[in-house]
C-alpha cells in the first residue's frame, strides 16, 4: 500500500505557514505542528491519515509528533504515520517521538530508565522506519529514576545518531531547572525543547516554566491547545457523536465539560467572531501571541480542521482590549485538575 511518491504543492514555503526558531538552536519549527495522538491508530481509515498528513505538509506544517504508544493499540500510529511520511522528503520533515509511559509489560516497559528510554527509540525507529528521529523526549517526569540517569540516555541517543535533538515533556519547572543544569554539568547533549501543557484553559507554565526555558533558550512546544476540543466550536451546540468527549471519555472528560465551563466557550466564541476567527483560531493564536512559544502543537480527527487551524497564522497579534476581554471570560473558570503534571 501507499508505494508512489507523493507529489507535495510546489507553494507549500510561499508563507502560508510561518516558522519560528526552536530556543536558541539552529532548528525552525512551524507555528502549528501536527500531533498523531489520537487518530492515527488503526481504528481510522488509512486514506483519512494519509490526507491529513499530505495536506499539513502542503501547507507548510513540517514537524509531526508522536510517542512510542500513540495508537490504539500502541505502536500502530508511529508505523501507521511512518509509512505515510515514507512519501515526502525525509530532509523537509522533524519528526519527534518520545517513550516513559507504559509501553510494554514488566519493568521495562515505562518511566525514565536508561533501559527503557534506549529499547524504546530502536523499537520507535524500526516502526517508523527511519535512521534516525529529529527530537526525542523523556515524556514524563520519572521521581524514582535519577534525572542524571533519564538525561544521560537522552545524550546517549544523540551520540549514536538516533535522536538529533533531545527534549522533556510534562517536567515541572524545578526538575526542569535541574535537568537544563545536570546537562551543563555533565556535558550532555543540551536540551532543545521542553513540550507541555498549554492552552487557554491550562495557563500553568506562565508562573514560571516559560522564563525557566527562556533563560535556558528551550523552545516550547505547546500541547493539547485547544483542550481537545473544547476550545473549538465542536461543542458548542451539544456533543457530536464524532469527538473525542464520545470517543476517548478518560481524556476529555465529563468533568472537563461542566455547564460553567461550557458557558464561558460560548464566550470566547463571540469574542473570536468579533476578531472574525473561529474559536479554534483565536485559541492558537493566543498561544502564539507569547514569543517564547515555538509551535502550537494540535491533533485533527480531518482535513477540513488542519485547513482550518492554520488560518490560525495569519492573525496572531491581540490588542490589549482583546486580551482583557478574554482575561475576564478565563479567570473565573475552574478547571478540573490536569492529567498532566504541572507545579
Ligand atoms: P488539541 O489540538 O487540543 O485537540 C485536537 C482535537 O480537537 C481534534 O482531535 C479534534 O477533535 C478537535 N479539533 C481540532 N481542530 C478543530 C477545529 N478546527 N474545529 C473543531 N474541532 C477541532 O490537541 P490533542 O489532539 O489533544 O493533542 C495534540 C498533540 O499534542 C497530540 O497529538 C500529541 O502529539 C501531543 N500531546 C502530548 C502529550 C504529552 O504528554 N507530551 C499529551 C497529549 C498530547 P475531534 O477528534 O473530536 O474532532
Amino acid at each position: 500500500m501507499f508505494d508512489t511518491l507523493q507529489v507535495p504543492d510546489e507553494h507549500r514555503y510561499d508563507g502560508r505557514m510561518k516558522y519560528r526558531r526552536c530556543g536558541r538552536s539552529g532548528l525552525l519549527l512551524p507555528e502549528i505542528s501536527l500531533g498523531c495522538w489520537h487518530n492515527f491508530g488503526d481504528r481510522t481509515p488509512p486514506e483519512q491519515q494519509r490526507s491529513m498528513i499530505f495536506k499539513a505538509f502542503d501547507l507548510g506544517i513540517t514537524h509531526f509528533d508522536l510517542a512510542n504508544n500513540y495508537g490504539p493499540p500502541f505502536g500502530a500510529a508511529e508505523r501507521n504515520v511512518g509509512r505515510i511520511l515514507k512519501q515526502l522528503p525525509r530532509d523537509e520533515l522533524a519528526i519527534s517521538t518520545k517513550a516513559g509511559y507504559i509501553m510494554w509489560p514488566g519493568p521495562h516497559g515505562e518511566w525514565g530508565s536508561r533501559k527503557h528510554l534506549l529499547a524504546s527509540l530502536d523499537q520507535s525507529l524500526r516502526r517508523l522506519g527511519v535512521d534516525y528521529v529529529d527530537i526525542f523526549y523523556s515524556h514524563r517526569l520519572d521521581a524514582e529514576t535519577p534525572l542524571e540517569e533519564t538525561l544521560g540516555a537522552l545524550d546517549s541517543a544523540v551520540r549514536a545518531g538516533k535522536a538529533l535533538y533531545v527534549g522533556i515533556s510534562s517536567y515541572p519547572s524545578d526538575q526542569t531547572q535541574s535537568a537544563i543544569e545536570i546537562c551543563r554539568d555533565n556535558k550532555f547533549q543540551r536540551l532543545l525543547i521542553h513540550q507541555p501543557n498549554y492552552s487557554m484553559l491550562n495557563r500553568w507554565i506562565e508562573k514560571r516554566l516559560l522564563d525557566v526555558c527562556d533563560d535556558a533558550g528551550l523552545g516550547v512546544i505547546a500541547f493539547c491547545p485547544l483542550y481537545q476540543g473544547l476550545l473549538t466550536d465542536k461543542y458548542l451546540n451539544g456533543v457530536p457523536t464524532l469527538s473525542r468527549h464520545v470517543v476517548a471519555p478518560h481524556f476529555l472528560r465529563e468533568l472537563d465539560m461542566q455547564p460553567a465551563i461550557l458557558d464561558s466557550i460560548q464566550k470566547l466564541n463571540d469574542i473570536a467572531r468579533e476578531r472574525g476567527q473561529s474559536l479554534a483560531q483565536m485559541s492558537i493564536a493566543w498561544i502564539l501571541r507569547d514569543p517564547r512559544i515555538t509551535s502550537v502543537l494540535c491533533g485533527a480527527s480531518g482535513v477540513d480542521q488542519i485547513v482550518e487551524n492554520c488560518h490560525a497564522v495569519n492573525h496572531a497579534r491581540f490588542t490589549d482590549e482583546e486580551l482583557l476581554q478574554i482575561n475576564d471570560v478565563l479567570v473565573p473558570i475552574k478547571m478540573p485538575l490536569s492529567l498532566w503534571a504541572a507545579d
